[in-house]
């Protein structure tokens, strides 16, 4: 783990000269693998593959603040804002909040990691409450549509209701506006991309599909996770299941073995823009 001493603007300044000083260090990840691509994924997948570049450096060279999930105490070192974002990869939550997912937040508060969360906004209404956790907890609300449809077959303006509805929801529940929005099955298109940006967010889809749904395996949940997760990566999974749930403590361990970060997306990037689709911090975007 790369950390620094000092933080804000002279961290920042420390790490650039840190960087100068041993670039070839850290500057080149391990070599990229070929994503586990997603077509054994959601019957409805359309196309979330990942087109990895081998050899390519995948993230910016840039130090990242990450917020603390609770503030350090006086005089203590606050790891969270000494972390390199290089070498983070996203976990994301699809389809909840469920009571289950209070689980899931003990093991993250305990284990210190802040994850993103892609809310129905049908669960949203029905537990508030949790939304207001993962809100005050520091984790990512992202926009996962009122009633999980697919929306490359409805209109622009059906495809607008469940996005602007589910805004509604979690804004209600007590988040704020989400940055992000992942669209049921993964199932995009340009017009449904349009539709997203015009509500001022990104798109998220993902570089490793743990296939949670399927198998509903823990073990299996995070071998996959963390076999295939590589710096930039962006983790799917499902916390309406209880195996996936249980699997989040192996999952923290098991990036953090391989130098991985665990993080939300708000912490992996720092400014996604509008209706831009990600699958990971890798190759940046596709249309
Ligand atoms: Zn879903």
């Amino acid at each position: 783990m790369k950390r620094l001493l000092t933080s804000g603007a002279v961290a920042v300044l420390t790490a650039l000269s840190m960087l100068a000083g041993t670039a070839t260090s850290h500057a080149e990840p391990k070599a990229m693998l070929v994503g586990t691509g997603s077509g054994v994924s959601h019957p409805l997948d359309q196309d979330p593959a990942p087109s990895f570049r081998i050899g390519r450096s995948p993230l910016p060279l840039k130090l990242k603040p990450i917020a603390p999930l609770v503030p350090p105490a006086p005089g203590e070192i606050n790891e969270f804002e000494q972390v390199w974002c290089e070498n983070c990869v996203a976990i994301t939550y699809d389809d909840g909040p469920v009571p289950n997912t209070n689980v899931l937040l003990d093991v993250l508060k305990k284990k210190r990691v802040h994850a993103s969360f892609f809310l129905i906004g049908g669960n949203a209404q029905a537990y508030p409450e949790i939304v207001k956790r993962l809100h005050n907890e520091g984790h990512d609300i992202g926009n996962h549509t009122l009633s999980h449809p697919q929306l490359t077959a409805l209109s622009n303006a059906r495809v607008a209701y469940e996005i602007d509805s589910t805004n509604t929801a979690i804004k209600e529940a007590g988040g704020r506006y989400p940055k992000w929005m992942r669209p049921p099955y993964g199932a995009t298109n340009n017009r449904v991309a349009s539709v997203i940006g015009s509500r001022d967010q990104a798109v998220a889809l993902w570089d490793v599909d743990t296939v949670d749904w399927r198998h509903r395996s823990t073990a299996k949940t995070c071998s996959i996770a963390v076999a295939n997760a590589q710096a930039g990566s962006i983790i799917l999974m499902h916390d309406i299941h209880p195996s996936t749930v249980n699997a989040a403590e192996c999952i923290i361990d098991g990036l953090r073995a391989k130098g991985l970060h665990p993080v939300s997306l708000a912490e992996l990037f720092e400014a996604p823009k509008a209706g831009v689709t990600y699958n990971s911090a890798n190759d940046g975007s596709h249309h």
